[in-house]
């Protein structure tokens, strides 16, 4: 569950957007400009920046196991949904 009881500066939606491409964040595959926004919401957001710290943990272990070098992008992208799902984005099962 994500807590979207922010402050003023950064709202729930970036919050989303942000863990949705911190992995690709985390393995240096987002343009520049993904990059950077990322880079500055998890600078401003301290439970994002805390979530970044277990994904580069579980990262790690991927990467250790050669796993995330052979996923596909899309692959990716569904463990991180599957990391932060809700019970809304939740897949159904
Ligand atoms: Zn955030």
């Amino acid at each position: 569950m994500i807590d979207e009881t922010m402050d003023g500066s950064v709202d729930g939606k970036s919050c989303l957007e942000a863990l949705a491409q911190i992995f690709e964040y985390l393995a240096g595959e987002l343009s520049l400009e993904a990059d950077a926004r990322v880079r500055a919401h998890l600078a401003a957001c301290g439970p994002c920046s805390s979530q970044l710290m277990l994904d580069r943990a579980y990262l790690s272990l991927l990467r250790s196991r050669s796993l995330l070098d052979k996923a596909s992008p899309s692959l990716r992208r569904r463990i991180v949904q599957a990391l932060f799902a809700t019970e809304e984005s939740r897949p159904p099962r």
